[in-house]
């Protein structure tokens, strides 16, 4: 049983999937820039140095070469036949990104706005970060090219997250903890919004995933379109053909839209998000915007948001810090209206068994947020015949979670890996 998408008056192929979003960043009744005065100068000084940047060769070549030999592109094209054959049904293939640099797909971003922020002549970056993988990556970037770095992280994160914390500052940032609210993801994008205001003049805000003001969720779409364009060429070599699923976890949307991009207008592919479900459904419990969520604006960006009837954010919880944040990238809000994109949603425990069977089956350990595609991947692939090929996008690798996943399956006896 596939979802095959009929050439209907309002397919894909009706549009150009490069004329969106439109210059003042909507996708559609998604995305745009609702922001303070403050902000709108910064934006608009990003905005034209992004354009200014898309159509110069030496940017291009430079941010090749950088992806090369600093972050480790291309990255492989897995076939995972010792899980597939175990789950009896379609091909499992698995797009390596957590073979990059830092960790996760992560880099390519930082790393591209890195060289935009080069351009602009900025020596001083700041991030957010919630688990700490884009923080890493940022400060890593940071190390490579001398600028100052200074990380907002919530300090209920920074406690949770002791170790990513002590690689940042071993690349050289400054991670200043974030004590307002929950303590979490949305406070330090708060205060990095803040810090940006007050020293536009020299610094550059390298945001970690497709959400946000314009021109953000465009722009970091881009930087990881060549997850996806990678992942197409490697299929026509290696299979001579295109898979038939492709399924990634969706947090803010980075990694799966990246993924998504290059096959937006290859309608037989079906394309899957994978949202956490959390302990369960109810209200508070998960991070599935899809599930609950309605059309709002937060940070910046209208799109899909988990709030109460009042319109005050709700709290949200995931095994994995990575997909924990109320908003989905207008992006996939966008798609999903089209039906392009399918949603689905994976909870905790099922998250925890696929991070358990991909690493037994294949000596391969994901990133919990990975897990949350892999689980739905796992479910696809047995109500597929075997000549039905899955692709998930392996995001991010799970050594950084080794920890979490130890105490959650009650493991004891761990080394004490709190640094404070
Ligand atoms: C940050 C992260 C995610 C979630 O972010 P997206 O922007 O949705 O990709 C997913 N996987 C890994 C490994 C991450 O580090």
């Amino acid at each position: 049983m596939t979802t095959r998408f009929s050439n209907s008056a309002t397919s894909t192929t009706a549009f150009d999937r490069f004329s969106i979003p439109d210059d003042q960043g909507r996708f559609g009744p998604y995305g745009g820039s609702y922001v303070p005065e403050t902000l709108c100068h910064p934006l608009r000084e990003l905005t034209e140095a992004y354009a200014d940047a898309q159509k110069d060769p030496q940017f291009e070549k430079e941010l090749k070469s950088m992806l090369k030999s600093f972050a480790g592109r291309p990255t492989a094209l897995y076939y995972a036949e010792r899980l597939s054959k175990q789950i009896g049904g379609a091909r499992i293939f698995l797009k390596r990104e957590d073979l990059l640099h830092t960790g996760a797909h992560k880099i390519n971003n930082a790393l591209g706005q890195a060289l935009l922020a080069k351009r602009m002549g900025k020596k001083r970056i700041i991030a957010e970060t919630g688990a700490g993988q884009h923080g890493i990556a940022t400060a890593s970037v940071c190390a490579r090219f001398g600028f100052e770095c200074v990380i907002y992280m919530g300090a209920e994160d920074m406690r949770r997250q002791a170790l990513n914390v002590f690689r940042m500052k071993l690349s050289g940032a400054e991670v200043r903890g974030v004590e307002a609210g929950s303590k979490t993801l949305k406070e330090a994008i708060n205060e990095a919004m803040r810090d940006w205001v007050t020293n536009v003049r020299n610094t550059h805000y390298i945001l970690g995933s497709a959400l946000g003001a314009h021109p953000y969720p465009g722009m970091v779409r881009d930087f990881h379109r060549i997850i996806g364009e990678e992942t197409k060429k490697q299929f026509l070599k290696q299979e001579g053909r295109l898979p038939d699923e492709m399924i990634a976890c969706v947090g803010g949307g980075s990694n799966a839209i990246g993924f998504f991009f290059d096959f937006l207008e290859d309608l037989d592919v079906r394309l899957v998000g994978v949202e956490a479900g959390g302990r369960s459904l109810d209200e508070g419990e998960h991070a599935a915007r899809f599930e609950g969520g309605k059309l709002g604006i937060l940070q910046g960006c209208k799109t899909w948001i988990l709030q109460n009837k009042d319109g005050q954010i709700n709290q949200t919880h995931s095994v994995s810090a990575g997909l924990d944040y109320a908003a989905i990238g207008p992006e996939h809000a966008f798609y999903r209206d089209r039906g392009r994109i399918d949603f689905a949603n994976a909870g905790d425990a099922d998250a925890l068994e696929a991070f358990k069977m991909l690493s037994s089956e294949e000596g391969i350990l994901p990133a919990l947020e990975t897990a949350h595609g892999l689980a739905y991947a796992f479910k696809r692939a047995a109500e597929l015949p075997q000549d039905h090929i899955i692709c998930v996008n392996l995001s991010g690798r799970g050594d950084k979670d080794a920890v979490e996943a130890a105490r959650v399956m009650g493991v004891r006896d761990l080394p004490d890996m709190s640094l404070s």
